[in-house]
Parts: structure tokens; sequence; C-alpha cells
């Protein structure tokens, strides 16, 4: 195909056609779907304002991607406050050293720590400059504080999925609504018969509807994998009622694949 967009033929050395790939039309078709969804218009409001707009509002899209980014160069300034640097609290977890960090950080991310902080400032006899999460280890608190600095999760190959589960937990209980999402989409990312068990559980303990139909969709379909693992009589004895869900999720599973069989060989018949 001679395409008059993405031909590597100079156009003065091409015949003087205007045929377009199919690459090329489905292309430009979506962007401007997508550009028109950007402005508010829908993707249904076909044709817009062509792909001439389309480019200029990448061109805006990437300046706006610079400002963000020196934006968050200059941000990056905070490291010295993860660092502990001018700190006014230490956050103690189940084991280990306290850690330094400060009451405005932690107040500002979660209401939670907002509260926990404005009690503690109004008792009588203040705790002093600790608060106690008996329920992280220290490195999950440690990543917990990281994310509440930086806004961003550790990396995926330098993390064990029980800290990112641990930290959905968190972003639960501490009601932190952007640590959840991105927890959520991590153990989404990497969802498979290895970890759903794991993740359904953790989907149940944060109450994330769309987590837990996910590990159940993965549990029904890799069945035998899932249930002769090793951890699924661990799983088994901790969760009774997740159990009984995954029996039902399998038997209703089971019925409407014998119904499409039978509909099948009847029509076949
Ligand atoms: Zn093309």
């Amino acid at each position: 195909m001679d395409c008059c967009i993405c031909s590597p033929v100079v156009s003065i050395y091409r015949p003087p056609r205007n045929s377009i790939c199919a690459s090329c039309y489905d292309g430009a078709k979506s962007m401007i779907a997508f550009l028109n969804e950007l402005d508010g218009g829908g993707s249904k409001c076909l044709p817009a304002k062509g792909i001439l707009h389309g480019f200029e509002k990448m061109k805006e899209m990437h300046e706006r991607e610079e400002e963000m980014k020196e934006t968050m160069g200059f941000l990056d300034g905070l490291v010295t406050l993860r660092e502990g640097m001018h700190a006014d609290i230490l956050v103690k977890a189940g084991d280990g050293q306290p850690i330094p960090a400060h009451r405005a950080v932690l107040a500002s991310k979660s209401e939670i720590f907002k509260t926990m902080l404005l009690a503690d400032d109004y008792k009588a006899a203040p705790l002093g400059d600790t608060i106690s999460l008996p329920e992280f280890t220290h490195h999950e608190l440690q990543s917990l504080l990281e994310f509440l600095y930086s806004g961003q999760l550790p990396r995926p190959e330098l993390e064990a999925n029980s800290t990112v589960h641990s930290l959905l937990v968190a972003a639960d209980k501490y009601d932190i609504p952007f640590l959840r999402q991105l927890c959520e989409q991590r153990i989404l990312a990497d969802l498979r018969a290895g970890n759903a068990l794991d993740a359904l559980d953790v989907a149940q303990r944060c109450c994330d509807g769309k987590l837990k139909e996910r590990a159940m969709r993965v549990v029904v379909e890799k069945a035998e994998e899932v249930v002769f693992s090793e951890g699924f009589e661990e799983f088994a004895r901790r969760n009774a009622e997740l159990c009984v869900e995954i029996t039902r999720a399998l038997v209703s599973n089971k019925m409407t694949t014998t119904t499409t069989t039978t509909h099948k060989s009847e029509r076949g018949a």
C-alpha cells in the first residue's frame, strides 16, 4: 500500500495519489476520538476539529509534561525532609527503631493521621513525640513514609508483593486514596495464579470490590493450579468465608460451562 502519510518515499517522487494505509487511518481516527474525549466532547462526536488540531493538542500536552517534570524536580528538594531534617515526630512500627517524620506531612496526606495528631495535641498529658503504628513492620512503615514524601511506590523489581499489600491495607486504614489507587493498579498488573489468593485476601480486608472480582476470576480460571497449590490450605484456615465464595464461584462457573456445552451440542445435533 502506497500510503501518503507513512510512505518512506519522498512525496515528489511518489505518484500523485492520496491513499492512506489502514494503520494511519485507524491511528488518526483513534487520536481524534481520544482528543475529543479530553476536550469533553465524548468519543462519538467525530470528526471534530481534525488531525492538525490533534497535533497542536499534543504539543500542548508535551509542554505541560515538561513543566510538570520541572515542578517534580523542584519538589525533589523535599528529599531533605525525608532524610529527617527538622523532624518533629517519631513514628514507631511493631519492630525496629522509630523513624523521624514531620507532623505536617502526615497530617496533610491522611485525614486519619491529622485527627490522631490533633487529638494528641489537645491531650492534657501528651503522649510525647512518638506515634505507634504496631501493625506495620519497620520496613513497611518506611515504605509508607517514603510514599507520603514522594508520592511514589517502590519499583516493582525492588519490592516484594507483600509490602504493596501492606501499603494497600495502610491506604485503606489511614484513608490515603492515591496510595490505594497505585497499590490496586500494581497488584492488578501482576495478578496471576501464583498470587491470586493473596490478592483476594488483601482485597477482602480492604473492601476493594474491583480487586476482589478480578482475583476471583483468576482463581476460577486457574482453579486447578490455585486449589492444589501449597498456600491454599493455609489460606483456607484463615479465610473460611472466602473459601465458601470460591467454592460457589467454581460451581456456578462449572454450571455455566455445562449449560453452554449442552446448548452447543443440541444445536450441533
Ligand atoms: Zn500509512
